[in-house]
């Protein structure tokens, strides 16, 4: 006899968000494969960074803030990777709530010297006259926390 009863059973609510999901899969599916065909390579990687953005801050919303999933969907979720566990994790924590992709925030000498400056508030960019359009990585327009 088959396994069948130790298959991961899809929660309760799952139904109710996959449209959405699915939605943004195919958003995302048809970004990938643009993005293959490109000779732009960073710029075309933009979109595929702000719908994997989007899918986990729907998801994150849900859960954290309209309350509207169960505890056991939401792990569900984290565990067949639909959302990013570590840029949700990152949310959480003060200074990152609006963070836009964990690339920005990774240091080291492939990306940039210091934390990328997208996470500079609008303000201090402006004091310091410098002029700042979108992020290279990820194409983010800003994303501080007190922006
Ligand atoms: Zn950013
Ligand atoms: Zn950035």
């Amino acid at each position: 006899m088959p396994k069948a009863s130790k298959k991961s059973k899809i929660p309760e609510g799952f139904d109710k968000i996959e449209p959405t999901l699915n939605k943004l899969l195919a958003k995302l599916k048809e970004s990938q494969a643009k993005s293959l065909k490109t000779t732009n390579k960073n710029e075309s990687l933009w979109p595929i960074y702000q719908i994997n953005h989007q899918i986990s801050r729907y998801v994150y919303s849900l859960y954290y803030e309209r309350k509207t999933i169960l505890s056991e969907l939401y792990q569900y979720l984290l565990k067949q990777k639909y959302v990013n566990k570590d840029l949700i994790a990152k949310w959480k924590k003060q200074g990152y709530e609006k963070l836009c992709c964990i690339n920005c925030i990774i240091v080291n000498e492939k990306n940039h010297e210091n934390t990328c400056i997208c996470r500079v508030p609008r303000k201090q960019l402006e004091d310091d006259g410098k002029d700042f359009d979108r992020c290279i990585t990820c194409g983010c327009k800003g994303c501080s926390s007190i922006d």
